[in-house]
């Protein structure tokens, strides 16, 4: 198991899975892995529809692993992109500033 993975590690690990399966063959088109993040995203919400827990969690699973990928062939370093993104959040006001 590679629990002790750091982010940017994970991304590697997934994307160079996903290369060794022949997923990376010619140029990938960023629209359709993104799509394929959402169907991910879907069948975690149809494991959480049919109370699957188990099929939940591994759909949420698939939604990282699919991410990690992604970032992974595009050399985006996603860990440093976060961590920019929480300092942002932080400094937001309550419930971003939205009365409801
Ligand atoms: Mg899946």
């Amino acid at each position: 198991m590679n629990k002790d993975l750091t982010i940017s590690q994970w991304c590697e690990l997934c994307h160079g899975i996903a290369k060794e399966k022949g997923f990376w063959e010619k140029d990938r088109n960023i629209g359709e892995a993104l799509m394929l993040v959402v169907t991910e995203v879907a069948e975690a919400m149809e494991g959480h529809r049919h109370q699957d827990h188990d099929n939940f969690r591994e759909e949420l699973a698939d939604t990282f692993i699919r991410l990690f990928d992604l970032c992974g062939g595009l050399g985006i370093d996603i860990e440093s992109e976060i961590a920019k993104k929480v300092e942002k959040n932080k400094a937001r006001p309550y419930k971003h500033g939205k009365i409801c």
